[in-house]
């Protein structure tokens, strides 16, 4: 469904917006975090709606979004590809859409999801058998086509893509932000009303020095990769090495958690005397910032299958605490069914900014259970529709009317909770 809005004549109001505020950093006091570099002529400069800044797991269905209710949508990505962690990491097995016999979670996620796996002439789970093991309804998933499919669907929504660039400075300009991006040979000032910050550890809430919570040990990564018999044909089965202390934080700390993963990985080539049939690019990372939220998701309302009022997606994983030790999930008890309020997507404090993904404002344990895929892209579902509405109408994510983020999201195939 493609721009249902005709009548958002969303270019006369922004050029409005930034031409009033001379698309310069119009309200100095406000500046949050402006570099000197700020002076430089940019290369490019874009002015749009709503900049989604991570196009991982969330963003890229947050993107998908925003951009077909019709906002002037760019995605910014470091990467070369969508997908973050699901296709870069090569997690490429999204759970839960279900809990207790029927599905929970659908959207654009589930679209992206389903073409993929029948594409693939993959088998999807029976979500109305209650699996034994929760990780028996996660469905298999071709990396390489989520990828592909998601630009496709990207390119239909009106989304433009910038890989390889990433936000130097946020800054406060009359009516939203200036946001200057750099990339190999390329500078951009991104002019928007929104931003929906999807990196994973809130990068873009960083820099605005907003608070954002972090263990000081977190969980380990892991590096996804494949040993099989010499010169066999590949085999199915995927293998994830813990990289102890694998920090997200910055290229810095992410080289070291690359280079620490492939030299354990080439030692078990050498110990194991197999070939090395498979390796992702680069670390999955489990855990890093959260962000604190106009309210936090605790371990309590996680198992307690808390209904909150203004919860805009549901939820459904064990507590999934991965230690030194390994890990133990602890399932859910039957029925337990949890929700995520839209609060915990917007950092306190802050106006025309919303996270989707792992970042979530929650407790280290809520955490574990919410970081996962499918209730990542019901976020990114969410936030797209709260801040495609919100540049719309010139409020903040929380000043749009709860029914009206709710009626978008069932209008573009989103299950949303309901009070039992
Ligand atoms: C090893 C491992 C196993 C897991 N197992 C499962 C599982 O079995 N099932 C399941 O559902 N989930 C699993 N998860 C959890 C899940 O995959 C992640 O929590 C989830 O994908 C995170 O989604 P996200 O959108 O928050 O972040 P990501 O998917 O990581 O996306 C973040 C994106 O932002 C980009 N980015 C970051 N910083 C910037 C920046 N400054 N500028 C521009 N772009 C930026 C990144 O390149 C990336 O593309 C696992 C995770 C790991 C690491």
């Amino acid at each position: 469904m493609q721009n249902p809005d005709p009548d958002w004549n969303r270019r006369r109001f922004l050029q409005g917006t930034f031409l009033a505020s001379g698309a310069v950093v119009a309200s100095t006091s406000e500046t949050v975090a402006a570099s000197a570099a700020n002076d430089q002529q940019p290369e490019i400069v874009d002015t749009v709606d709503v900049l989604v800044v991570g196009g991982g797991t969330a963003g890229t269905v947050a993107a998908i979004q925003a951009g077909r209710l019709g906002a002037k949508t760019l995605l910014i990505e470091r990467g070369s590809q969508l997908g973050g962690t699901m296709t870069t990491g090569g997690v490429a097995f999204p759970g839960l859409f279900d809990a207790w016999g029927k599905q929970i979670i659908a959207g654009i996620g589930w679209e992206l999801v389903k073409e993929s796996v029948e594409m693939d002439d993959g088998t999807f789970p029976n979500f109305a058998k209650v699996p034994q093991r929760h990780w028996q309804n996660q469905v298999f998933t071709n990396q390489f086509l989520y990828a592909i499919l998601a630009e496709e669907k990207c390119a239909q929504a009106g989304v433009a893509i910038a890989y390889y660039e990433f936000p130097r400075s946020v800054t406060r300009v009359d009516q939203g932000w200036q946001v200057d991006c750099v990339g190999f040979g390329t500078s951009r000032r991104v002019f928007c009303r929104q931003i929906i910050d999807c990196t994973g550890g809130a990068e873009v809430v960083g820099l605005l020095g907003l608070p954002r919570l972090r263990e000081d040990e977190r969980q380990p990564g892991s590096f996804l990769y494949m040993l099989g018999e010499a010169h066999e044909p590949g085999r199915n089965q995927i293998h994830r090495l813990y990289v102890h202390g694998a920090d997200s934080t910055n290229s810095r700390t992410a080289t070291q958690a690359n280079l620490a993963g492939r030299k354990s990985i080439l030692a078990k080539v050498r110990e194991e005397k197999k070939r090395l049939m498979h390796l992702q690019p680069e670390t999955g990372f489990r855990e890093s910032y959260r962000i604190e939220g106009e309210t936090i998701v605790t371990v309590q309302d996680y198992t307690s299958g808390r209904f909150f009022d203004d919860a805009i997606s549901y939820a459904f994983y064990p507590v999934d605490l991965h230690t030194r030790e390994g890990v133990k999930p602890e399932p859910l008890k039957p029925g337990t069914l949890p929700t995520i309020p839209l609060r915990a997507l917007i950092p306190k404090g802050s106006r025309d900014l919303i996270v989707a993904g792992r970042c979530v404002s929650s407790d280290r344990l809520a955490n574990s259970g919410l970081r996962v895929q499918a209730p990542c892209m019901g976020m990114g579902q969410a936030a797209g529709v709260a801040a495609a509405l919100a540049a719309k109408s010139g409020k903040t994510p929380l000043e749009v009317p709860l029914g009206e983020i709710r009626e978008r999201l069932r209008e573009h195939g989103q299950i949303v909770p309901e009070r039992a």
